[in-house]
């Protein structure tokens, strides 16, 4: 692929994200299903799943939940300000600041600081 051909491409890859993103914007995110611990949901062009919030876990770690699936459902963190990312492969991925409570890696420590099994991708 020459270089030109290339930049083509590369711009109708941004083309297609940005439609999606401006789609994922547009739409308010359905409920489908509840799959034990987590929930399928539809947001225009997407399918997004988010972990259900259990009442029992210690408000620290059911707050950062709610944070997390804020940022996956609405497109907006309640604590940070997220930066969005579309793959080639047109996977969406949401990445919160790194001090915030609902980054997955933060999410781990703080599940296993409470004794909580917490699986990444949940
Ligand atoms: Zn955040």
């Amino acid at each position: 692929m020459n270089g030109k051909k290339a930049r083509a491409v590369r711009a109708a890859l941004r083309e297609r994200h940005e439609k999606l993103l401006a789609e994922l914007q547009a739409a308010e995110p359905v409920r489908i299903r509840t799959d034990g611990e987590r929930e399928v949901w539809q947001r225009g062009p997407v399918t997004l799943m988010v972990p259900v919030v259990p009442h029992d876990y210690p408000t620290e770690l059911r707050d950062a939940l709610t944070s997390y699936r804020a940022a996956i459902l609405h497109g907006k963190c309640p604590r940070c300000t997220i930066t969005k990312k579309v793959t080639k492969a047109g996977t969406l991925f949401y990445r919160h600041e790194a001090d915030c409570h609902a980054d997955p890696d933060r999410l781990a420590v703080l599940a296993a600081a409470h004794g909580v099994e917490y699986t990444r991708g949940i």
